[in-house]
């Protein structure tokens, strides 16, 4: 339980534990509102060092493309897996697909395991 704690407070992409830079939640797929509330129902978020991972740095988030679609192939991942989904039903929930065919068939292999 502490174990798991302790992790739950570090930065996502660095692993820095929020002194110096203060961690936020970034929301994966978080275009608006709407799509943030999903991201919360689909437990899609993860935290970020506020001005280096998160916004400001040359590879933040909200800076850099590749970091943000690293981070939008992890959720995808993850929202797969957990909610049992085909990549359509990802689709129909966040509108578009971010893996490769390779990576579809592992999770696919993943689900089919665990059902
Ligand atoms: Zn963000
Ligand atoms: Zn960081």
């Amino acid at each position: 339980m502490k174990r798991e704690n302790a992790r739950d407070g570090v930065c996502f992409l660095c692993g820095r534990d929020g002194t110096e830079d203060p961690l936020d939640f970034h929301h994966i797929f978080g275009g608006n509102a709407a799509d943030r509330k999903k991201c919360e129902r689909y437990g899609l978020k993860v935290r970020l060092c506020h001005g280096r991972c998160h916004i400001f740095g040359p590879e933040a988030a909200h800076n850099c493309a590749e970091t943000m679609r690293t981070l939008r192939r992890y959720g995808q991942r993850k929202a797969m897996i957990e909610q049992g989904w085909t990549v359509d039903e990802f689709r129909f929930h966040f509108g578009k697909n971010y893996l490769d065919d390779e990576e579809l068939e592992e999770i696919a292999a993943i689900q089919a395991e665990s059902a």
